[in-house]
């Protein structure tokens, strides 16, 4: 097939994300990905800022990441969970129980991150059904948040910038608050805490949980929030018996500097999302875990069990290669080199604050955030982000990179560099 007969097809027939079949955005096809280059079919090379959607943490094409898929693969790609179990899922989660917060020892396994959003509010609802507290199925949210594009996870993202006004009336009713008004680096006031105090008092009886993305909301704004607020918010949650959702799929495994971002707080929830760079970013994978009296209470009901069992649940493929992957990210100076990539991002994006175009730079761990002042035309300057030779993608006023944690420090300035040089050009300054 041609590269013209393949773009031809695509375009034709094939949905990408969040884009129109009527003018859909351009894409870049693809030959091959090795560390953080992504080959394009027609030779270009660029340089991997996104890692995948926070995934390929370990690069592409990884030589030990491949070596226990080719393993598993040689065994069996796949077994139902029903009714059977096997070593790759065994292994994970033994992996998984030593880095999760310790007071999770139940593994549900998902197949993607909206799945173990919706699989963690499921658990929710049937915590407090068998408590015969048939009316808290609601939830508590925090603005400017993303949990995936499902159902339920969908209810609970921004109600402006999510989905909300185009499925109004069928999307389930939740409850948000403001996003947290104090920033990451600044100083904590209590204040912050008054819309929850208040909504838990008033509300706390229709409420199942509080769900939201620790320290670090993705999709939703890229906004860092001071760990003190997941503090107060574990205090309230206990105070009106609501329980805490920590949604880690997008921040765990090291993205913002601790292995999980709700180390930062040093609060545990009482079920905990896991994905993304699970499986290094090889294949979807996602994970639930929560406590074994929480486990233990939700099958304790009518049913009997957990309701809920995928077709695909505990993939063994997916299972062995985020085994090899948590065990290459625990065994590497991760801690060391994402404070390294910090450094660096932050001394070389923040001569971006000078544009007039730009509103701020913000950097926690391996995340660079430039905000516009205005939404960026995404289609003009993903091309010149691939004629920089950069792999960079845009949403509305944010431009970010995440680089997988390979990276060395001249490919990092080739990215910065190229962001910077990117922006100006684009507008002309
Ligand atoms: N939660 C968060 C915080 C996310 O960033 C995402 C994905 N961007 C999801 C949930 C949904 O994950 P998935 O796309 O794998 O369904």
């Amino acid at each position: 097939m041609t590269t013209t007969e393949l773009l031809d097809f695509d375009r034709r027939h094939l949905w990408h994300p969040y884009t129109s079949t009527v003018s859909p955005l351009p894409v870049f096809p693809v030959a091959e990905a090795h560390g953080v280059h992504i080959t394009l079919m027609d030779g270009r090379d660029l340089i991997d800022g996104m890692s995948s959607w926070w995934a390929a943490i370990h690069g592409y094409n990884h030589p030990i990441l491949n070596a226990a898929v080719e393993k598993q693969l040689r065994r069996m790609s796949h077994i139902m969970f029903g009714g059977l179990t096997h070593e790759p899922a065994v292994e994970l989660g033994e992996k998984l129980l030593r880095i999760l917060p310790p007071s999770m020892n139940q593994i549900f396994y998902a197949d993607s991150g909206s799945v173990a959003v919706e699989v963690a509010m499921k658990m929710a609802i049937q915590y407090w059904q068998t408590e015969g507290k048939t009316s808290k199925h609601h939830f508590a949210t925090i603005r400017s948040g993303y949990h995936g594009d499902t159902w339920h996870a969908m209810s609970v993202c921004d109600p402006i910038t999510g989905m909300h006004g185009l499925f109004s009336g069928s999307l389930p009713v939740q409850y948000f608050l403001p996003q947290p008004p104090i920033r990451f680096y600044d100083e904590w006031d209590d204040c912050a805490m008054l819309p929850l105090e208040n909504l838990l008092e008033n509300r706390g009886d229709e409420l199942a949980a509080l769900i939201l993305e620790p320290v670090v909301q993705g999709a939703g704004g890229m906004y860092f929030y001071h760990p003190q607020f997941l503090v107060k918010a574990r205090e309230l949650c206990d105070r009106y018996h609501v329980l805490l959702i920590f949604d880690e799929i997008a921040t765990g495994f090291g993205r913002t500097g601790k292995l999980f971002a709700w180390e930062w707080a040093n609060i545990e929830p009482d079920i905990i999302c896991i994905g993304k760079a699970l499986t290094g970013g090889y294949m979807t994978l996602s994970a639930v875990a929560t406590t074994k009296s929480i486990a233990d209470q939700v099958c304790s009901g009518k049913a009997g069990c957990f309701m809920h069992g995928p077709t695909f649940m505990g993939n063994p493929l997916a299972c062995a290669v985020a085994s090899a992957s948590v065990s290459l990210l625990l065994e590497s100076n991760w801690e060391e080199k994402v404070h390294q990539i910090e450094r660096q991002l932050r001394t070389e994006l923040s001569p971006a604050v000078t544009f007039p175009v730009v509103r701020e730079v913000r950097v926690l761990g391996t995340i660079g955030v430039i905000e516009m002042r205005e939404a960026v035309d995404i289609e003009r300057m993903q091309a010149a982000f691939v004629a920089e030779g950069i792999w960079v993608r845009p949403f509305g006023r944010l431009v970010y990179i995440m680089p997988p944690y390979i990276i060395n420090e001249e490919e990092l300035h080739v990215l910065c560099r190229g962001l910077l040089h990117v922006i100006a050009k684009c507008y002309g300054l």
